[in-house]
């Protein structure tokens, strides 16, 4: 076993703290991960604090994961030592399920292991990137082809993902009028994902000061959600919204800024349900609301190959791993340009001292 350096949280109320954890030895099909960057979901608080009451403790959150490989397996061909790696959201599945088989193994009929938490239907604990190391099968690791600014890459990993794999299932593209809700990790992603997919680009924000921002990362149009004449300027006119928002909130204005047919995709995932929306809205335009979540590991892969050509990587603040509590009170706040991502050298440091 392999001894591993860790932040935890050991139940809901507690702030994260060092933890030691044990990796298993990597097996032929493994692959062994320096964790060098891990960007900070904000599913990772909602996990930390058990918000989906679905936590297993402890906790050690983390699946936005960029490093280096320091050992393969003997069946490994992709990845060689010394290589940079990706890891996210998902570290095993069943692979013969018909999702699997399509390369959706999100949707795994018996359930994705996740990179914490454990399988999604339940089994035993799995410990995330807030960690200095881990052992990951070769099937689920990431090829990273951005040269530089890694640490900017790491959010890539599910906060890209998130946003890449419905707007491309929903074909936005040239000629496609896109709303984004919410600029946080996934909406400034997405901003940026869909502008480079050559759509125009629409951001709704609730912070009247991401205006700026929002132009500055790729929207044509910033919208501040909460003043009703600049809502009513978009209504009938989207084709495709993303809703990002991790808190409740009233569904329909958006819903009326869609076109007939049009579909807003909620990925957002609130502890607590949005209020239900009028049905009117919907049977009057034949408009829909969907989900999805994060995206197949080919398709992950896909996605970075498209940012690497994009020139996409994310807007980072770097912190300390020892600055995570305060980080999750900031993100609650919605203070975060855009995604804050540890430098796991911090977490190495502390480990050495200890
Ligand atoms: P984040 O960085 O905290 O961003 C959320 C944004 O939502 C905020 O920046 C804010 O944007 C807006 N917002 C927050 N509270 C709001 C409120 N009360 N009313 C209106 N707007 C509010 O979070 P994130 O990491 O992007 O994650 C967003 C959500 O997606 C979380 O619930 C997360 O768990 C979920 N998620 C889902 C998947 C999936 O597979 N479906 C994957 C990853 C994450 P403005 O200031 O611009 O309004
Ligand atoms: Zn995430």
């Amino acid at each position: 076993m392999i001894k591993t350096y860790s932040y935890a949280a050991q139940k809901p109320t507690d702030r994260l703290a060092p933890f030691q954890i044990e990796r298993r030895d990597p097996g032929a099909d493994d692959v062994q991960i320096d964790i060098l960057f891990c960007g900070v979901c904000h599913s990772d608080l909602h996990t930390a604090r058990n918000e989906w009451n679905n936590t297993l403790y402890p906790s050690v959150p983390g699946h936005e994961i960029v490093g280096k490989v320091t050992a393969v397996g003997a069946n490994v061909t992709h990845f060689k030592v010394g290589d940079l790696a990706g890891v996210g959201c998902m570290v095993d599945s069943c692979q013969h399920c018909a999702s699997c088989a399509e390369g959706e193994e999100q949707y795994c009929e018996n359930g994705f292991t996740g990179t914490y938490n454990g399988p999604v239907f339940g089994g035993e604990n799995t410990f995330g990137g807030y960690s200095d190391k881990i052992v990951v099968k070769e099937k689920f690791v990431l090829k990273i082809s951005h040269s530089d600014n890694l640490a900017a890459v790491a959010p890539l990993l599910c906060a890209g993902i998130t946003t890449y794999s419905p707007l491309h299932h929903w074909k936005v593209g040239p000629g496609k009028k896109v709303g984004v809700v919410g600029l946080g990790g996934l909406g400034h992603m997405a901003v940026k994902i869909a502008h480079a997919m050559g759509a125009h680009v629409v951001l709704f924000t609730t912070s009247p000061n991401k205006r700026e921002d929002g132009l500055r990362l790729g929207a044509d149009e910033v919208i501040v959600s909460k003043n009703a004449d600049e809502m009513a300027t978009q209504t009938n006119q989207l084709d495709f919204i993303l809703n990002t928002v991790a808190a409740p909130h009233n569904l329909d204005p958006f819903l009326n800024l869609l076109k007939r047919d049009g579909t807003m995709t909620l990925v957002g995932a609130p502890d607590q349900p949005h209020p239900s929306p009028g049905v009117f809205n919907l049977i009057f335009k034949r408009r829909s609301i969907a989900g999805s979540l994060i995206g197949g590991i080919q398709e992950t892969q896909e996605m970075l190959d498209f940012c690497a050509r994009h020139g996409i990587v994310s807007d980072i603040e770097m912190i300390h791993m020892k600055d995570i509590n305060e980080a999750y009170e900031r993100m609650i706040k919605g203070d975060v340009k855009y995604r804050f991502v540890i430098d796991m050298a911090t977490l190495k440091e502390e480990a050495s001292a200890a």
